[in-house]
């Protein structure tokens, strides 16, 4: 594919920028070191997690493309850049969790590290106005965010997701606690309907914590002040990639 070049700005997300390109059917999506918690209250930039980031979900995208499971990723001109096929983003954020944490913990008061029978798979409306409130099915039915057979395909998609994810971290000697998903549906004539895995797979939607010693390798440690971020990231990017990030 020949690379198209960056248009005009369409859209400032937390972490991420997003062009137009000179190709309509494509998005360039630009990984920033900016670091977000509690909807946006706080702020911080951190070093390199924008390429961080950008380099750990293009790996985990290839690798399910390869899988079966389509991804929005088309390319990557540059460490921080993804080139993505343009999607209609489905309004509903699929979270994936084999341990309970965070918001599951708090909602219904099952204690942080309690381990689940099975991997339980939930909706979130995707609203910042909202704070991304937990929905089910029938909400978003009724509401039109997404047809049956879209939320029966989503469901499917992240368990698949999950099995990957869970053998890939594990080789990293990391345990998946829970992760977040987006999906888009396909805008180009030729793909259109189709169901595309969005935005990203990164430990800032994720919760990875180290065998044994349970170290955060994940954006809790942003949230709840438990070390320097940026080392965080920079020594996930050391054991998967097996190099420094900026080794030579
Ligand atoms: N998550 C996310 N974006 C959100 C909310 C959650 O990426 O807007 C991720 C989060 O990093 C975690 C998983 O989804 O890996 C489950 O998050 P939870 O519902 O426990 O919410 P939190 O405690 O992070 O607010």
């Amino acid at each position: 594919m020949t690379t198209p070049s960056k248009t005009e700005l369409q859209y400032t997300g937390k972490a991420k920028n997003v062009y137009g390109t000179t190709d309509p059917d494509l998005v360039w999506i630009e990984f920033t070191d900016g670091a977000t918690a509690f909807n946006g209250v706080k702020r911080a930039q951190v070093r390199d997690k924008g390429e961080v980031n950008a380099r750990l979900s293009a790996i985990i995208f290839e690798r399910l493309d390869a899988s079966g499971v389509p991804t929005h990723l088309a390319s990557t001109p540059s460490p921080t850049v993804h080139i993505c096929h343009r999607v209609q983003i489905i309004p509903v954020e699929v979270v994936v969790r084999n341990i309970a944490a965070g918001s599951l913990s708090k909602r219904l008061g099952i204690a942080e590290g309690t381990a689940l029978d099975r991997p339980l798979v939930e909706f979130f409306y995707k609203s910042d106005a909202l704070d991304d409130p937990l929905v089910n099915d029938d909400h978003a039915l009724l509401f039109g965010w997404a047809q049956a057979w879209e939320l029966a395909y989503l469901r499917h998609a992240a368990l698949e997701v999950n099995d990957f994810l869970r053998a890939f971290w594990d080789e990293f000697d990391l345990t998946l606690v829970d992760f977040k998903l987006e999906f888009g549906r396909a805008l180009a004539p030729d793909r259109r309907g189709q169901i595309l895995l969005a935005d990203e797979i990164t430990p800032d939607g994720s919760r990875l914590w180290e065998k044994g010693t349970q170290r955060r390798f994940d954006k809790d440690v942003f949230r709840r002040d438990l070390g320097d971020l940026g080392d965080t990231y920079r020594e996930l990017f050391r054991r998967v990639f097996g190099q420094r990030l900026h080794a030579g």
